[in-house]
């Protein structure tokens, strides 16, 4: 069973102006689950966590800016008085699902979170992007430490997302107890310019870091074939006790913000294949990171509630196909990813 964790502190996390990150992304998605959702609150024992993943100099700067009102700390990312709270309980959520998780209480768990996380590394901007991409802690990675800690050896954590999460690969490069695995439009053509194939994590993390790029206008076909090629058999074979998601609706061609064509059969495909997984791994906690339509947050996140749940689902959109010109790009990607992996991983 799935359960939801949500505080209405993440409200209070507000822009100082029109922005597509902002509070009703999380109301409508509350509001679409709640007759079929058991929803609890964050854990608040968070500080000692964050400051396993980020910098003390870090969480001192976001501190100081909640105290300055409205402000934008880059060009993207804003701080209010309310973020604090509101960032601090969205690690307290992740946490709260793994507590549940690890304990046997769920197999699976969905954190309804904001300020999202994966754009930020230890110290704040990652992997020398332009900004923090609207995130204040990086929620999942602490996530993964704090299981890491909790007698979880190993974590994979799962992107999804239509942009590449620069800081999560940046905290876990060269760290093996961490497979990161992450699919997103090809950074040449989007935010935040990261997430190469060549980029396989360094030293005794060399392996367990995976990016597979995908080019603008890749549909559910080409999207499914790269799952099946790459990231289910690594997943399977790296055999995590814990899987996190970072959680983004923004590869949805209803998206505006990004430039993939996925339609929800592409994430029910997802969601369906880590059900399937539960029983070799203790669960799977989903993390949600972007996605800013709030028709698609709606509906994805219920079909998330409903495929963890074993229950009938419709999907009111045909599955989308690939151009043949993208899909042949998209080929060539999965070779290329597979000829840099298969160094690590028994890939056909
Ligand atoms: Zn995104």
């Amino acid at each position: 069973m799935i359960g939801v964790i949500y505080d209405n502190a993440y409200l209070e996390h507000r822009p100082p102006r029109n922005h597509v990150e902002n509070p009703g992304r999380v109301t409508s998605i509350i509001k679409a689950i709640s007759d079929i959702a058991i929803i609890e609150r964050p854990v608040n024992y968070v500080d000692e966590w964050i400051l396993k993943v980020h910098d003390p100099d870090y969480v001192r700067q976001i501190d100081k800016a909640c105290g300055m009102g409205y402000v934008f700390i880059d060009a993207d990312t804003y701080v209010s008085p309310g973020t604090c709270k509101a960032a601090r309980l969205a690690v307290g959520a992740v946490l709260r699902g793994i507590d549940k998780v690890l304990g046997g209480e769920w197999n699976a768990a969905y954190a309804v979170v904001r300020p999202p996380g994966h754009h930020v590394g230890r110290g704040g901007r990652a992997l020398m992007a332009p900004t923090q991409g609207f995130c204040v802690f990086n929620n999942v990675a602490i996530g993964a430490v704090y299981a890491l800690k909790h007698g979880i050896s190993k974590v994979a954590i799962l992107d999804v997302d239509a942009h590449h999460g620069n800081g999560t690969q940046e905290i876990f490069y060269e760290d093996p107890r961490v497979l990161y695995v992450s699919l997103h439009q090809d950074p040449l053509t989007i935010y935040p310019g990261t997430g190469f194939i060549d980029d396989v994590g360094e030293g005794e993390g060399e392996g367990f870091n995976v990016n597979v790029p995908l080019p603008p206008f890749t549909a559910d076909d080409a999207y499914m074939k790269a799952l099946d090629k790459v990231v289910w058999p690594i997943i399977e074979e790296f055999r995590p006790q814990l899987i996190l998601v970072s959680l983004g609706f923004d590869a949805h061609m209803l998206d505006n913000i990004a430039n993939l064509r996925l339609s929800l059969n592409a994430y029910a495909y997802v969601f369906r294949r880590l059900r399937d997984m539960i029983g070799r791994v203790k669960g799977v906690v989903f993390v949600l990171e972007g996605g800013y339509n709030g028709d698609v947050l709606s509906k994805g996140s219920r079909l998330l509630i409903e495929i963890m749940s074993n229950r009938d689902v419709k999907i009111d959109e045909g599955v989308t196909q690939t151009d043949p010109r993208v899909m042949a790009r998209v080929d060539s990607v999965i070779r290329d990813v597979i000829n840099v992996q298969r160094n690590y991983w028994h890939l056909a």
